[in-house]
C-alpha cells in the first residue's frame, strides 16, 4: 500500500469510529473508492440504497450512468477517485441536511488533502455549493472554476440526467471536455480566464472563483 492509501485507510477508520456523526446508527459508511493518487476526484451528494448495501459510492442507476460517461472518455473507473460529501445514506434518499453536510465536511476536506487531485468534478448542486456557495448548477455546469485551493468543474448529478434527456445531453457534453481540461491543467495552462465571479463570496477554503474556460 502506498502512503496515500494508508492515510485514506486511517481516515476511513476514524470516521467509522466516530459515533457522534449523524446517520451513524442508521446506515453504513460509504467512504469512497478509486486511485488514492487520482488526478480527478468526483464528489457526489450522499449514498443511496445500493451504495449503502454495497458500501461503495455510485453503484446504483446513477452510478451506471457515471460508469458509462467515464467509459465514453476512456477513463477507467479505478483511475479516478469517487466519493460523496455525506458518507452515510440519509433515510429514504432524502436530500442531506445542512447539519449532516457540516458534520461530514471535515472528512471530505481531509480526503482531498490526502489525494491532492488536480481537478475536482462535483456531481450535483450539493457538492458544487460546498466549494462555490453562490454557483447555480443550471448556469455554471461545465465551467471550470478556480477557488483559492482547488480547481472545480461543476457537473449535473447523473440522477438528474436520468430524469431528463436535456440534462443528460448537457452532462455528456460537459464530460467530453474533461480529458482536454485535465490535459490543460497538467500542462499548467489555464485556458484563459474569461470572467471573474463571486469575487467576494465566502467559500470553503476558497476566496476567488473564476471560470477558466
Ligand atoms: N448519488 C450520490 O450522490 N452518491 C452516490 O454515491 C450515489 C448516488
Amino acid at each position: 500500500m502506498n502512503e496515500k492509501t494508508i492515510r485514506l485507510e486511517a481516515l476511513k477508520k476514524e470516521i467509522e469510529e466516530n459515533r457522534t456523526l449523524p446517520l451513524y446508527s442508521e446506515a453504513n459508511l460509504v467512504f469512497g473508492e478509486g486511485d488514492a493518487s487520482a488526478q480527478v476526484l468526483f464528489i457526489g451528494e450522499a449514498p443511496g440504497f445500493h451504495e449503502n448495501e454495497q458500501r461503495r459510492p455510485f453503484v446504483g442507476q446513477a452510478g451506471k450512468l457515471l460508469d458509462n460517461l467515464l467509459k465514453q472518455i476512456g477513463w477507467p473507473r479505478n483511475s479516478v477517485y469517487i466519493t460523496n460529501i455525506v458518507k452515510r445514506r440519509p433515510p429514504n434518499n432524502r436530500d442531506p441536511l445542512l447539519e449532516e453536510i457540516e458534520a461530514y465536511k471535515p472528512y471530505l476536506a481531509r480526503q482531498i488533502e490526502i489525494i491532492q487531485p488536480k481537478l475536482i468534478a462535483t456531481l450535483g448542486r450539493f457538492s458544487m455549493n460546498y466549494f462555490l456557495p453562490d454557483a447555480k448548477i443550471s448556469r455554471d455546469h461545465g465551467k471550470l472554476m478556480k477557488t483559492e485551493h482547488y480547481t472545480i468543474y461543476p457537473l449535473y448529478h447523473p440522477a438528474a440526467a436520468l430524469r431528463s434527456t436535456a440534462v443528460l445531453r448537457e452532462l455528456e457534453d460537459d464530460f467530453k471536455k474533461l480529458p482536454e481540461i485535465l490535459n490543460g491543467l497538467q500542462n499548467g495552462a489555464n485556458g484563459g480566464i474569461v470572467e471573474m465571479i463571486n469575487k467576494n463570496a465566502k467559500t470553503n477554503q476558497a476566496a476567488d472563483q473564476m471560470p477558466l474556460f
